[in-house]
């Protein structure tokens, strides 16, 4: 099946109770055969309404970061857990609200085979939700962004804050972790860049190299455990 099809697919989807209030679904944006995939949490109202990722405010600041980490948004492919709006509608007006996990997981029909078309080299998690969805379930956003991690569908995934989070913070002092979104950009597309020039994974080695760590238990084997180490410059 090619990305398209799976597109078109997605467009009709009735899985969850998203689909009743959306006005389109928003897939993706950018660059498919990148080696680098953004994932953020879900569309709202701007990229509801003209049906891709990160065309909002977050969407601006997400693109001006990209630049000063030095790519484009065109360089990248970027899209989300869940590919349609979550809102509350009690009050008759939309209010954004972060997905159900029955709709994550819903969503999950999509999310899997796009990542297994795009074949990423390195996921970039935008913000905490993506980041329990992707790496694991207890994430810890200030303390683990910026660092690799084991990745079931890239060979391996950062987190970094997201920029709707930044904008808030912003509005209180400084630049609200605007820095640490483009180093994390940055960082992962340098890894990206390295991988995609095939460093080598020599395997062997990681057999003397702490295989008690904890890195080392919760990676799915041992080459993705040398991919880690790779990126963290331990093994050249
Ligand atoms: N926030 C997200 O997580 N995704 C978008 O597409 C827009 C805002």
């Amino acid at each position: 099946m090619t990305l398209e099809e799976l597109e078109a697919d997605a467009k009709l989807c009735i899985a969850c109770r998203l689909s009743e209030r959306r006005r389109n679904v928003a897939f993706s944006d950018g660059d498919p055969f990148s080696p680098l995939v953004l994932i953020g949490e879900g569309p709202g109202d701007n990229e509801d309404q003209q049906g891709k990722p990160f065309v909002g405010r977050a969407g601006q600041l997400l693109n001006k970061a990209l630049i000063d980490a030095g790519i484009s948004r065109e360089q990248v492919y970027i899209c989300n857990i869940v590919k349609c709006r979550a809102a509350d509608w009690s009050t008759g007006k939309p209010v954004n609200r972060p997905p159900m996990d029955d709709e994550t997981e819903a969503c999950r029909r999509w999310l899997v085979p796009q990542l297994g078309i795009v074949k990423p080299k390195v996921i970039l998690c935008i913000g905490a939700p993506s980041a329990k969805n992707m790496i694991k379930k207890n994430f810890k956003i200030t303390a683990e962004r910026g660092k690799y991690f084991p990745c079931e569908y890239a060979k391996t995934a950062i987190a970094t804050l997201h920029p709707a989070y930044i904008l808030r913070q912003q509005n209180i002092s400084g630049d609200g972790g605007y820095s640490l979104l483009v180093a994390d950009i940055a960082k992962a597309w340098e890894a990206a860049q390295r991988l995609l020039s095939g460093k080598s994974m020599s395997a062997p080695t990681v057999r003397t190299l702490r295989l008690w760590s904890p890195a080392y238990l919760s990676c799915h084997s041992r080459k993705a455990f040398a991919t880690l180490l790779i990126l963290s410059g331990e093994l050249k």
